[in-house]
């Protein structure tokens, strides 16, 4: 069986050769290191093999791992998953950053919190996606409410495909999250999973979002 220092070494690789075929510095796509479900020994681990940015999907399972995580003084932590807007406080409390705003309201509820966040915004490109997500065509008026924000601090685009074995499926989305992105002037792309994390960073992503390849399969939620 291999190691997470081997897995992690091996993703390493495969953004180093994705960005190499587009011309990209590495340097700049950050590794999220996706640790849902995993308990946060896991994230130790990580942690203790030079990973910073870790992911985590639900508010109330990050509750329980955090207060073992308090000494990791460098680790930054976005939430990846769905918000409700009834865990908005809670939620600015633990993380840095929130990846899944997608409506005026939710950012209006982080903003009252009172602490600086790092926001992105998930964006839904397809009926196929699910339900979270903002439209494209709400997008406008939700950077301006977001802008609004004082503590919010707006970077970027976040978007999840549906998904498919075939990275080849999910590059339209890239594409298609990044010219948005080029749009309303935003620096940040979101995009790119364990199955597709090529396909994202020959389309411009700055951030790929990591679980399966690093620690392996989770059970269900
Ligand atoms: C779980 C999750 C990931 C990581 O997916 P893997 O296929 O395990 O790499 C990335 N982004 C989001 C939004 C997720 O929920």
């Amino acid at each position: 069986m291999d190691t997470l220092q081997q897995r992690l070494a091996a993703v390493r690789r495969r953004i180093a050769t994705a960005a190499d075929r587009a011309h990209r510095d590495p340097a700049g796509i950050m590794l999220l290191a996706v640790t849902k479900i995993f308990p946060a020994q896991v994230v130790r681990d990580a942690y203790a093999l030079g990973l910073r940015e870790f992911g985590e999907n639900y508010v109330q399972e990050f509750e329980g791992k955090l207060p073992q995580l308090g000494d990791l003084a460098a680790a930054r932590f976005h939430l990846i998953g769905h918000l409700q807007s009834n865990k908005c406080a809670r939620a600015a409390e633990m993380f840095d950053c929130i990846q899944t705003v997608d409506s005026p309201k939710l950012a209006r509820r982080l903003n009252q919190a009172g602490k600086p966040l790092d926001i992105l915004l998930e964006v839904k490109l397809s009926p196929e996606q699910g339900k979270a997500g903002a439209p494209p065509e709400e997008l406008p008026d939700l950077i301006a409410a977001v802008r609004e924000c004082p503590n919010l601090r707006l970077l970027g685009l976040m978007t999840m495909p549906p998904w498919s074995a075939d990275q080849e499926q999910s590059r339209p989305y890239f594409q298609r999250l990044h010219e948005l992105a080029g749009r309303h002037g935003l620096p940040q792309l979101s995009m790119g999973m364990s199955h597709d994390l090529e396909a994202a960073i020959e389309e411009g992503a700055t951030i790929v979002r990591v679980g399966t390849a690093l620690f392996g399969k989770r059970r269900k939620p």
